[in-house]
């Protein structure tokens, strides 16, 4: 006997540059290039936000409102700092993602990892893959800082016929992942996510790179980092910092991809483990513990880490309240004012938890604003309850 054939696989993907469902907020995650298309409008993050039952369904509970890190940092069970004693060369911080991959494959835990690499002749364009050595998780180290496909390799995943995989990826791409997890034909999956704020397009990064840094085309890595300045390492080794509120914010207003400016996601609420920076001081990496699989990723790196407990210091509410009229305005301070605000704000700033609360508040009011008055139709579905509850704190203009 024939079992009949899952539905969909008699969809199909759709050509590269067809209008996507999502339309303008789209965030080219891959999903809509592979037959699940067919799951998009229950999927898509854009479409459908369905935080609360992808909650229930990923960590066995939702989060929890009357909680304040809860209702910032999503489901957790621990948080702390962290960075390796021995840092991966060339990874985006000292290379914690890369580590737990290559432990989870080495050691028997998953068959495969989807992460992305990028193509020969553009460091920063990004190649989705699932890999299956050591060498292919390694070469995806450092961010790709552009919108990419990671999910253009699910169709791959299901006819390889493996059944344990680990996904890494950010916010969007794991929503996606996780309305579809049933359907992939897996016994197992790991889901190892970052935050991410703030994507680009490849033109767009290039936009980017070109108003900010003095170099551009010999950028190999940036990140916008805790002490408020963003830091880019160059070709030769050289490193360089500018000031967040050296900007030029004029310029950059309309970089950001529209998915980004409507995205509630920045702290990935559905991967079993998230490992970013923004909650630990400046140097370490943040580690969001969501779940016991997530624990289990985590414990066999452990012997590879110096930690600390997370910290929080500061009062960020001022700062993100006359942020939002600035931002709105356009503000580009001169590159001597920039510079002392950033050391002003360095040394009194908010620090630790306290930082990625700022960084939160400052880009959920910038984008609930965003889509008010650009998708007011929207607007109530789409932004979850936790994120009107951080935007509520705050006075926004019309
Ligand atoms: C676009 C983007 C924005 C980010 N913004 C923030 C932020 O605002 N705050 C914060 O705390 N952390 C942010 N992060 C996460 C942070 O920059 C580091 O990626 C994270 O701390 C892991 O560092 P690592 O050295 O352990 O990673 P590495 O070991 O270098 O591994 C990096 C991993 O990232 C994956 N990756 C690279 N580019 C992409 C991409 N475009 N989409 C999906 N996956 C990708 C690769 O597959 C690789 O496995 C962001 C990440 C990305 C990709």
């Amino acid at each position: 006997m024939t079992l009949a054939q899952p539905p969909h696989r008699k969809a199909k993907a759709l050509r590269p540059g067809a209008p996507r469902p999502a339309k303008e907020l789209c965030s080219e995650c891959g999903f809509c290039d592979t037959y699940y298309i067919r799951y998009v409008k229950d999927a898509c993050a854009f479409l459908n936000q369905q935080f609360p039952a992808l909650e229930q369904q990923s960590h066995g509970r939702q989060r929890d409102l009357a909680q304040d890190n809860e209702v910032y940092f999503g489901v957790h069970q621990d948080m702390m700092a962290a960075r390796k004693h021995q840092p991966i060369e060339g990874a985006q911080w000292t290379g914690i993602v890369s580590s737990i991959a290559i432990e989870m494959l080495t050691q028997g835990k998953v068959e495969g990892v989807v992460c992305v690499q990028n193509t020969e002749e553009d460091r920063f364009q990004p190649k989705p893959v699932i890999a299956t050595t050591p060498e292919e998780i390694l070469a995806a180290r450092v961010n790709k800082p552009t919108l990419s496909p990671n999910l253009s390799v699910l169709e791959q995943v299901e006819q390889s016929g493996m059944k344990r995989l680990l996904v890494i990826g950010v916010g969007c791409q794991i929503q996606a992942l996780r309305a579809v997890q049933d359907k992939l034909g897996l016994e197992k999956l790991y889901v190892l996510g970052t935050p991410c704020v703030d994507n680009v397009s490849r033109a767009g990064l290039q936009k980017f790179l070109e108003t900010t840094s003095r170099s551009p085309d010999t950028v190999v890595h940036y990140e916008f980092m805790q002490d408020f300045r963003v830091h880019f390492k160059h070709e030769d080794g050289s490193t360089e910092t500018v000031p967040f509120f050296g900007l030029k914010t004029n310029q950059l207003k309309d970089v950001f991809a529209p998915s980004c400016m409507s995205c509630f996601d920045y702290v990935n609420g559905l991967a079993d483990l998230v490992v970013g920076y923004m909650g630990a001081p400046f140097g370490w990496q943040w580690l969001v513990v969501r779940n016991q699989t997530g624990q289990e990723m985590l414990d066999l790196v452990m012997d590879q880490l110096d930690t600390q407990p997370v910290m929080s210091q500061g009062d960020r509410h001022q700062a993100v309240q006359q942020s939002i009229p600035a931002y709105d305005k356009g503000v580009t301070l001169p590159m001597w004012a920039a510079k002392l605000m950033g050391l002003v704000i360095e040394r009194i700033g908010p620090k630790g938890l306290e930082y990625a609360r700022f960084s939160i508040d400052s880009h959920f009011t910038r984008n609930y604003l965003y889509l008010k008055r650009n998708h007011p139709e929207k607007l109530d579905a789409h932004v979850p309850d936790f994120a009107k509850q951080i935007v509520s704190q705050y006075q926004l203009p019309d």
